[in-house]
């Protein structure tokens, strides 16, 4: 097998962007640490750093509570972070910003409140016994699991939408599962394993002709994409911020106002009230009411910072750029012998994931590990996915814009290595 060659320079400058990301310069195993496992987790830029150690040398304190002027200007930071998300995602009030702990939390809470029957303020989420939610077959476990709580708690039914060969969605079948009995449809904006971009808007629009809502996972969209939930009308949009260069510990649940009514508080305690009394107690209403107790100062903090981070950059900007890093690397990729390329839908986020003929996935993690590159390997929390293609696992390199085609071409060599040592 010949190794493979360096092509063409990109406009964007990528080496410059590298230079915010102090991890970037270390070394693993002594070899120049090559990150593609931006999938699992974004590195942090030294503004979202920076931020964080500003908090907690100048600005720490409780928010909420306090009268005293670092409590208020804490509060004043937390809550402009979510003014922050707001205008990131297009939301029309920051009244629809939850903080959570991440995507898996979001989706948990959204869950909670189609089966726990309290505190609502207008009608509930609440299902009935042979209520449909559909998902769809290339989720992440994080949205199924909770689905597949949900509904046995409620004996509602769980649908799946199918996948194509290519790793696209089977339209054609959504339609004619989606019925009066739905009752969500929960879909990931970009599928984690396939690099996939789901028609969420399409998906939305025919969901909500049958009066169902939407929940979008947005966790693997937002480093990628501009996001305007508006613009999609989605009803519930989560996503984590370690997935967008901010802190682990921190994420969003966005929902449109008129639903937050419908929904039962998740966690209760400090934060979430209006008045309690051993007799009864009146919840809050808006995002206070689903964030109990001191919530994740620091990493809204770093989350808002993150955002103004890449508007910075331009997220069209750094979509074209992943685009040219993903056709590179495919080009690459593809051409090896025994190599496949698990997911080819037409429209991808910088996604690549393969499986090499007769060799696992893990020897091949780890060989290039040796060598300095991080990818993910694995069935990567999408088990009934893997169960489609009739795979165990498969190798995933997911590019971020710090990512180089130098870098590309590296672990297409090494690829090629690793490959031939493991068939000696
Ligand atoms: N959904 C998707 C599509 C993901 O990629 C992930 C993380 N791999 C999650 C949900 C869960 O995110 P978190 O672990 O940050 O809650």
């Amino acid at each position: 097998m010949a190794e493979t060659k360096s092509i063409q320079k990109s406009t964007f400058d990528a080496q410059g962007i590298r230079k915010d990301f102090p991890i970037l310069a270390r070394t693993v195993n002594g070899k120049p640490l090559i990150y593609f496992d931006n999938g699992a987790t974004t590195q942090k830029p030294k503004q979202v750093i920076d931020a964080i150690v500003k908090y907690y040398t100048e600005q720490n304190a409780n928010i909420h509570r306090g009268v005293h002027r670092m409590s208020q200007d804490a509060t004043e930071l937390y809550e402009n972070a979510r003014a922050t998300v707001q205008k990131h995602i297009h939301a029309r009030s920051p009244n629809e910003i939850i903080f959570t702990r991440g995507t898996t939390e979001g989706i948990n809470l959204v869950g909670n409140s189609m089966s726990k029957f309290y505190h609502f303020i207008g009608d509930s989420l609440l299902l009935n016994p042979y209520d449909e939610i559909i998902v769809s077959e290339m989720e992440h476990h994080s949205n199924i699991l909770p689905w597949q709580l949900v509904c046995e708690e409620r004996g509602a039914v769980l649908k799946v939408i199918p996948i194509r060969e290519n790793g696209e969605l089977d339209l054609e079948i959504f339609k004619k599962i989606l019925s009066p009995k739905t009752k969500l449809v929960a879909i990931a904006h970009v599928s984690n394993t396939l690099g996939t971009i789901n028609s969420v808007k399409e998906i939305i629009s025919l969901a909500h002709q049958k009066n169902s809502l939407v929940l979008i996972d947005g966790a693997q969209a937002i480093p990628h994409m501009k996001v305007d939930v508006r613009g999609l009308d989605a009803d519930f949009y989560c996503f984590s911020g370690h997935k967008v260069y901010a802190p682990t510990g921190i994420g969003v649940l966005y929902a449109k106002e008129e639903l937050m009514k419908k929904m039962s508080p998740y966690q209760v305690g400090g934060g979430t009230i209006k008045t309690v009394s051993f007799e009864q107690t009146e919840y809050a209403e808006g995002p206070l009411r689903f964030e109990a107790g001191t919530p994740n100062i620091e990493g809204a903090i770093g989350l808002a910072a993150a955002l103004a981070y890449i508007d910075g950059i331009g997220l069209d900007r750094i979509s074209g750029y992943e685009h040219e890093l993903l056709k590179y690397a495919e080009a690459k990729i593809s051409v090896i012998d025994g190599v496949k390329i698990i997911g080819t839908a037409k429209e991808k986020a910088s996604v690549l994931s393969f499986v090499v003929d007769g060799i696992h996935p893990l020897d091949i993690g780890t060989l290039l590990d040796a060598q300095g590159i991080a990818v993910r390997t694995g069935h990567h929390c999408t088990q009934p996915l893997m169960n489609h293609y009739k795979i165990k696992g498969t190798v995933r390199a997911s590019f971020s814009f710090y990512n180089t085609k130098q870098e590309i071409d590296f672990f297409a060599n090494a690829l090629v290595r690793s490959i031939e040592r493991i068939k000696r």
